[in-house]
């Protein structure tokens, strides 16, 4: 007589929405790609663009050359900042090396940037929390240095001393945990009573997004794979509030390939998202992969609609406007 096969449990993928390029990411991405059609290659770019390798590879082989420094592009050039954000110095010192510069930061970090400068000017002590050596925070601070300290997360805010406790003021960098950052102003709040907050969330949309979507999800799912490269603050984030969520495990892929067949023992849904620099080529290889192992019932869970877009950097815009111009006069 041969045994009654057992039951499978149905298999199911849970995929987040919003997930994927946000529209800081997929404006700086494309700064990038009509500036080398523009002007065409090299063009330089300080810094990766946006944190994700695949966007970086691609970028490259279309004959973008990523730089550390702005002192390694060859007088003359033309280089591109990133979403992250610069700081002042960085803008002098492209004009000292006569460069031509497009800045694809991010309208959001922006906004950043330029409330440091007001709380700064009206001299406050601006208690920036972020991540220490992140790009956008070196950027911020380079706004106001004498005038930002950085608090990385709960259990830096015994160490922060202030000139004037009743002249304080925090910001944030716009990919944290929302969580956690509340947790540390609750913190801050408490040793400064009158603590003031920014005028608006600096957590952008984007990332609180992303974070709601993957807490409804990872409350229901065995697993979370997030698509992410591992030095994309907002990925990493989306790993951690999965986790908090629920989920019994989650894990930061860059690609399909990096999956591990075992993390599969047991489970029955698997949730899905990505980071917000992250193209949803790399989702779709996930799903492919999941669905060639019996995963292939998905299921979209929704925390919200999005339909912001930015338009291309100034000196872009300028630029094509230009050329438009010359065309239809030739
Ligand atoms: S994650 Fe937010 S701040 Fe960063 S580039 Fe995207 S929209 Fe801008």
């Amino acid at each position: 007589m041969s045994a009654t096969p057992r039951p499978q449990p149905s298999r199911k993928v849970l995929l987040a929405a919003p997930r994927g390029y946000c529209a800081g990411v997929d404006r700086a991405v494309i700064a990038v790609e009509k500036a080398l059609e523009q002007y065409g290659a090299p063009v330089y770019v300080r810094h990766e663009i946006v944190h994700n390798k695949y966007v970086v590879k691609t970028l490259e082989k279309k004959g973008a050359i990523f730089v550390e420094e702005t002192a390694e592009v060859p007088e003359g050039n033309i280089v591109i900042f990133s979403a992250h954000g610069v700081a002042p110095v960085v803008h002098d010192e492209a004009e000292r090396g006569k460069l031509a510069t497009i800045d694809a930061t991010c309208p959001l970090v922006t906004k950043v940037h330029k409330e440091a400068v007001r709380f700064a000017k009206e001299d406050y002590d601006i208690l920036l929390i972020g991540h220490e050596g992140h790009e956008e925070v070196i950027g911020t601070s380079g706004e106001a240095p004498e005038h930002i300290q950085l608090v990385d997360g709960p259990k830096d805010v015994a160490n922060v001393e202030v000139r004037d406790p009743d002249k304080v003021v925090w910001l944030s960098q716009t990919t944290l945990s929302v969580d956690e950052t509340m947790e540390t102003v609750d913190a801050l709040q408490g040793r400064f009573p009158n603590l003031l907050s920014p005028p608006s969330d600096d957590i952008c949309y984007a990332t609180q997004n992303r974070q709601q979507a993957v807490k409804q999800m990872g409350a229901q799912a065995d697993l979370v794979i997030v698509v992410g490269s591992r030095n994309s603050s907002n990925s990493k984030r989306l790993v951690e509030v999965a986790l908090g969520a629920g989920a019994s495990a989650s894990y930061l892929v860059d690609y399909a390939e990096e999956i591990d067949e075992s993390w599969l023992e047991g489970v029955a849904t698997v949730g899905v998202t990505s980071g917000a620099s992250v193209p949803e080529i790399l989702v779709d290889g996930v799903l492919e992969w999941l669905a060639a192992r019996g995963f292939e019932d998905v299921e979209t869970v929704t925390a919200a609609e999005e339909s912001i877009a930015f338009s291309l950097p100034k000196e872009l815009r300028r630029d094509l406007r230009a050329e438009a111009r010359s065309a239809v006069e030739d």
